[in-house]
């Protein structure tokens, strides 16, 4: 699983970065972007949430 945040729907909430730290950071555009490449398996339950927690949908799952 990947995980992508679309910069352009990003309105820098902070929401996917204060539910899964592990897994996404602020730019030095203050825009989310992913931490990892690859997500593990133990934190694609993690990943989905932060997806479903995104206000304007920016953040993009593939499997
Ligand atoms: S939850 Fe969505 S809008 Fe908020 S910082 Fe993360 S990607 Fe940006």
């Amino acid at each position: 699983m990947k995980v992508k945040v679309v910069k352009d729907r990003c309105i820098s909430c902070g929401a996917c970065v204060a539910l899964a730290n592990n897994l996404f950071e602020f730019d030095e555009d203050n825009l989310s972007t992913p931490i990892k490449e690859e997500i593990p398996d133990e934190e694609k339950d993690l990943a989905n949430d932060a997806a479903e927690t995104c206000p304007t949908s920016a953040i993009e799952i593939e499997d």
